[in-house]
């Protein structure tokens, strides 16, 4: 998702099922998140933690959307009962990485287009 020299936004940042309808917008905010990365005044490897935690953070609210309305829509077609399972396999491998780095996660947030202090306001 980030590295250093690289920040992937949208679709390469993670890949959202299209028929949620949840794709552009989320293109949209990783592209502000991105920038405000780019342009962070404290040390780059808290940026880059702290996207890649909100990242993580919505794909795996997006997976958990998409279950529960898959799973109520389409509950006796076989193919998404595959596409659930393969949904609770990604979200059991992904959320122990977001409680594992949770810890050391910057205390950062978004406030315009700059990553601030989460305690902090715009006026200090
Ligand atoms: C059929 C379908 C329906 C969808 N419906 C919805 C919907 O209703 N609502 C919704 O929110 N989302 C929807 N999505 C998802 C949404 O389109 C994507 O999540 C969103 O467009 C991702 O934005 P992006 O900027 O990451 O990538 P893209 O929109 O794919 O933009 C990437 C751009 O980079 C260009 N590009 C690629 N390689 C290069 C290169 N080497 N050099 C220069 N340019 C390059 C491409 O031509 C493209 O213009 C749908 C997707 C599909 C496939």
């Amino acid at each position: 998702m980030a590295e250093a020299g690289r920040i992937f936004v949208g679709t390469p940042a993670a890949r959202l099922d299209p028929i949620s309808g949840e794709g552009a917008p989320f293109a949209i905010r990783t592209a502000i998140l991105a920038a405000a990365v780019l342009t962070h005044d404290g040390p780059a490897a808290e940026a880059i933690d702290y996207y890649q935690q909100r990242i993580l953070t919505s794909f795996l609210s997006h997976l958990s959307g998409c279950q529960t309305f898959y799973a109520d829509a389409f509950f006796l077609d076989a193919d998404w009962q595959l596409e659930l399972r393969k949904s609770g396999i990604a979200r059991s491998v992904l959320e122990p990485v977001l409680r594992t780095s949770d810890g050391m996660a910057p205390e950062l947030r978004l406030e315009g287009l700059s990553l601030v202090a989460a305690k902090e306001t715009a006026s200090g």
